[in-house]
């Protein structure tokens, strides 16, 4: 049984983390903020012996009365509509100052640390798939940087802290994903999509619709975060996560209009500044060294993410 730090644990991917976890049998501390967290996420453990919640923001320090084995660094507004805006900069505080807590928090307690990064540090990529060795395209002003400059500046402290401080850490690039507990309300496109089919509103598709993203199911992911924080000492990567399936906006809402049916219509939105036109993983590096490829093709992960927000429809 480890004792396990999970920072933006009651967010999307922190709270589906928390659950695995805890019922793996670990000892389990959630913090956030929940600015964009939501403590309904880990309503169904949140009573578990093992696991405990602390409302804190990692832009402070933490101080834990706990011995810690492991971190998972997962505190960050992620979807772009939750960190551009009045969020900015509270967004680059967050990678830069957290992480700079974060890092020293398991420096004092000689714990890993494993830092989820984005495929967001490629920027509007000129390298197709993206590999972990490509340095990418990046806006440092534009209205995504905060979160993109943002998490690259991590990417650095992580570093620095393994070279100078002796630091044991982790490093993975999470592209897009999507699952149960995603916030119906934050903008991303699959939640949109589905939310907007269920309950008869227009589709919108930003741009013509043909820019596209490769899309992870969330359970997949999970189980690669695990294997990242738990491989062999000194592997650090960065590794890029995510499902090499590749698809244009369009294709997706096609498959999300066919799932569910019902009366919707697609309408067309301007795309917003420094949306990247393609963005597809390489992941022949987490293949080889985790042992791991995404097993959930993005049409059943769809069905199974209609379900849960269907659920969280009808409950409403
Ligand atoms: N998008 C869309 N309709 C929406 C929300 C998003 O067409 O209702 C587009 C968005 O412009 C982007 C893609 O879908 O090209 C993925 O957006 P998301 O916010 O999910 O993630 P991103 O990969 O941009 O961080």
């Amino acid at each position: 049984m480890k004792t396990i730090l999970v920072t933006g644990g009651a967010g999307f991917l922190g709270s589906n983390l928390c659950e695995r976890l805890t019922n793996d049998g670990n000892n389990v501390i959630c913090v956030d903020n929940n600015y964009t967290g939501r403590l309904e996420n880990v309503q169904k453990i949140i009573k578990h012996p093992n696991f405990r919640f602390i409302e804190h923001d990692i832009c402070e320090p933490l101080t834990l009365d706990a011995e810690i084995d492991q971190i998972y660094n997962m505190a960050c507004p992620a979807s772009p509509p939750a960190y551009q805006g009045r969020y900015s900069i509270q967004t680059t505080k967050t990678c830069v100052l957290g992480a700079i807590n974060m890092l020293e928090l398991a420096k004092s307690q000689n714990a890993t640390i494993l830092q989820t990064s984005t495929s967001e540090v490629y920027g509007e990529p000129l390298v197709h798939p993206q590999t972990e060795s490509y340095r990418g395209n990046v806006n440092p002003i534009g209205i995504r940087s905060c979160y993109d400059e943002g998490k690259r500046c991590a990417e650095s402290l992580f570093f620095d802290y393994q070279r100078y401080e002796g630091v044991d850490i982790k490093v993975v690039r999470i592209f897009n994903t999507y699952g149960p507990k995603m916030d119906p309300h934050d903008g991303r496109v699959v939640s949109n999509l589905i939310c907007q089919a269920l309950s008869g509103q227009d589709i919108t598709i930003y741009g013509d619709g043909n820019q596209t993203r490769s899309f992870c199911y969330v359970d997949d992911l999970i189980e690669v975060l695990i294997r990242m924080m738990n491989s062999e000492k000194g592997f650090t990567g960065p590794v890029n996560i995510g499902n090499p399936g590749e698809f244009t906006i369009n294709e997706l809402a096609e498959m999300v209009v066919n799932k569910i049916g019902g009366t919707s219509k697609i309408v067309y939105k301007s795309l917003p500044s420094d949306d990247p036109t393609q963005r597809r993983p390489d992941i022949s590096l987490a293949k080889e060294k985790l042992g791991w490829e995404p097993k959930i093709k993005l049409s059943e992960g769809l069905d199974r993410t209609i379900e849960y927000f269907r659920k969280r429809i009808n409950r409403a």
